[in-house]
């Protein structure tokens, strides 16, 4: 096992080198430059850190991470709350709310179903998408999972669940090139993807 580094400074960087697209030579830059950096501006940064995981949790209809109890998108009244689309994650709804042309609301799933890597039904939000449509007013449910084998795989086995209470099911349209991921998408191919969505 890799021995933690000692020294805040070392482990400062061996945080930094864990994120995303960071190297072991832009965790050193960034350490750096933190050190020079005025107190205010760290402890800002590492307030803004702290705040993430103190008071954002998971909006209680949607699931989407949120501030509130109810997201800004599930509070607005403007949105059509027949309409539900699917997302597997928050950056999807993201790059769809970008897109800027759909009124209803989501669902984000956190994740898809991947047997391999033990990603199951009780790992996603399901069942509260599940309790969501029994609840009524649901009209529609779109599939918006990634156009992947486990995104496919997780919109059908939704379908399966969804199916019989009632609500239209439909998918989005392959203006998406199979295996593209939904947040590099652009927004004219989301909108496409939407508006030419079919039923399953
Ligand atoms: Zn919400």
């Amino acid at each position: 096992m890799e021995r933690e580094p000692s020294g805040p400074i070392a482990r400062l960087m061996h945080e930094l080198g864990k994120l995303p697209g960071i190297g072991p030579k832009t965790a050193e830059r960034l350490t750096h430059h933190l050190l020079a950096a005025s107190r205010p501006q760290v402890y800002a940064l590492a307030d803004a850190l702290r705040a993430i995981k103190d008071s954002i949790r998971p909006c209680r209809q949607c699931c989407q991470l949120t501030e509130h109890e109810l997201c800004d998108i599930c509070a607005d009244p403007r949105r059509d709350a027949s309409l539900i689309c699917v997302v597997e994650q928050q950056r999807d709804l993201a790059a769809l709310e970008r897109a800027g042309t759909y009124r209803g609301l989501y669902h984000v799933l956190h994740g898809r179903l991947a047997p391999l890597d033990n990603m199951g039904p009780e790992q996603l939000t399901i069942d509260r998408l599940v309790e969501r449509v029994r609840n009524g007013g649901v009209q529609e449910v779109i599939m918006a999972t990634n156009p992947t084998l486990e995104g496919d795989g997780t919109a059908l086995y939704l379908s399966s669940l969804l199916a019989p209470l009632g609500v239209r099911l439909t998918r989005l349209a392959r203006g998406l090139p199979s295996g593209s991921v939904l947040e590099f998408a652009n927004s004219q191919m989301l909108v496409d993807a939407l508006e030419g969505r079919r039923s399953f």
